[in-house]
């Protein structure tokens, strides 16, 4: 029988969180460049947080979240 990892006793649903993330636009790898260190709970809430963070910087990046 697997094992799953110690019983909690309590069922919960993994929460929803989005990063924002931003990449150089040059880079096929996308590599990630920054990812920001919040944990929002609504995909709108980081792609904004990350145009926020990309408005401020001097290269071009392009976000994804
Ligand atoms: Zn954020």
């Amino acid at each position: 029988m697997a094992s799953h990892g110690p019983v909690t006793g309590k069922a919960s649903l993994p929460p929803l969180i989005y990063r924002a993330e931003a990449y150089r636009d040059t880079d096929h790898f996308r590599e990630t460049v920054w990812g920001c260190p919040h944990e929002h709970t609504t995909v709108e809430g980081a792609l904004n947080c990350g145009q926020d963070w990309i408005g401020s910087q001097p290269e071009t990046l392009t976000e994804s979240a």
